[in-house]
């Protein structure tokens, strides 16, 4: 590239909302080194507080992080080998890597092609698979994915019916909102990750349960710290590892006080990329009634379209794009021998083949949203 070229586009721009709140991110992390207490300092209880009040769950626990979130909440449900679990191939790993921990069953079920969540009729089918095959269904964990809340109204109901406990995996879609209520409030209990790149991201890793449930709740709070009763020496259950860093809960505090406004500008700018890739491509659909918080801004190109050679084009111009996901967990290697709803998973494997997500962050300027719409275009 010459010199004379404008700077690579960033995908995740964690400088420029830094830039924003470097102040009150130093005073935060300063307070910390003043009182010294790294492990559940205030900090910790105030942010649980602060994220009850925004998203509305009765019971926030803060936690490591998104991954050990959902694992902690299979650990408080008795998840065990014999039982079967349900959740979408189109996810990120841990979705399922946390099933797989604790030995139970994972039945793969596919997703809608409009929203990339999962399919409610792909979870009947795969419902009555684990029952022919001798499994015990317990649960099921949809994914916000994207930032788009799955559609807990159509899995509630079944789940329902079924006595299975819903798990959302809210971890690309903190803040999200699905009609009057947000993530958080949606199911028996909702993982989210504070991973620097997610939509509500620390500086280094972090996570958070929420769940109306007390009980479940304090279980949680046990878990996390090494299966506590009365103290931590006091062991009554098997546990973990699984606090947040005060550090971390300071910085998250910073962050979540202007979060508000970057999902504004999160739908902003989503909305202005669909306003000029309409024609093009096929740009994300959200459901009437929901919010998305856009973890990423996933496009769909065209059958004919060679992705490779399109994201090879559009570095050359500076501009990075990124496929998720094109492999799906149903055929993983570590994964392959779980259940497949139906025997196939049509739609999550059209998706995995034309995906594309493009920057995405609350401070992506027209300017350079016109560069990625060009260089997009222009590849195509
Ligand atoms: C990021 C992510 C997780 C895991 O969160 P970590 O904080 O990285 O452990 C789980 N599920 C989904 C869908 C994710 O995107």
């Amino acid at each position: 590239m010459s010199a004379s070229s404008p700077a690579p586009v960033r995908f995740v721009d964690l400088a420029a909302q830094q830039e924003r709140i470097r102040d009150r991110v130093d005073a935060a992390i300063a307070r910390v080194l003043d009182h010294g207490q790294y492990i559940m300092g205030p900090e910790v209880s105030e942010f649980e507080a602060q994220l009850s009040a925004h998203c509305g769950a009765a019971h926030s626990v803060a936690c490591s992080s998104g991954t050990d979130a959902l694992a902690m909440v299979l650990m408080a449900k008795n998840v065990r080998p014999g039982q079967a679990i349900f959740c979408p191939a189109f996810t990120f790993v841990a979705t399922a890597e946390v099933v797989a921990w604790l030995g139970a069953h994972i039945w793969f079920v596919d997703v809608d092609a409009a929203t990339f969540n999962m399919d409610p009729a792909s979870l009947e089918t795969a419902i009555a698979e684990a029952k022919a095959a001798g499994h015990e269904p317990v649960g099921v964990i949809p994914v916000d994915l994207f930032g788009i809340p799955a559609d807990y109204d159509a899995i509630s109901k079944i789940a329902a019916r079924e006595g299975l406990w819903v798990l959302g995996d809210g971890a690309q879609a903190y803040g999200a909102r699905y009609h009057n209520r947000r993530v958080g409030t949606l199911a028996m209990a909702t993982a989210t990750s504070f991973f620097p790149a997610k939509p509500l991201g620390a500086y280094g890793d972090g996570g958070a349960i929420f769940t109306d449930d007390a009980e479940l709740a304090e279980t949680l709070r046990s878990i996390l710290f090494h299966g506590k009763g009365t103290s931590q020496y006091d062991n009554v259950r098997i546990g973990m590892t699984g606090r947040i860093d005060t550090m971390q809960a300071a910085v998250l505090i910073e962050k979540l006080a202007i979060f508000d406004d970057e999902i504004e500008a999160r739908n902003r700018i989503a909305a202005r990329y669909s306003t000029l890739l309409s024609g093009h491509v096929e740009t994300p659909h959200v459901p009437d009634g929901l919010q998305s918080v856009w973890a990423q801004y996933t496009v769909k190109l065209p059958a004919v379209a060679d992705r490779a050679a399109i994201q090879s084009q559009m570095k050359d111009k500076g501009v990075p794009s990124a496929v998720y996901y094109a492999k799906p967990l149903h055929l993983q290697d570590a994964y392959s021998h779980h259940g497949i709803a139906g025997g196939t998973l049509p739609v999550t494997d059209m998706l995995s083949g034309c995906v594309l997500s493009l920057p995405m962050h609350p401070y992506l300027d027209e300017e350079t949203q016109d560069r990625v719409v060009e260089a997009l275009v222009g590849a195509l």
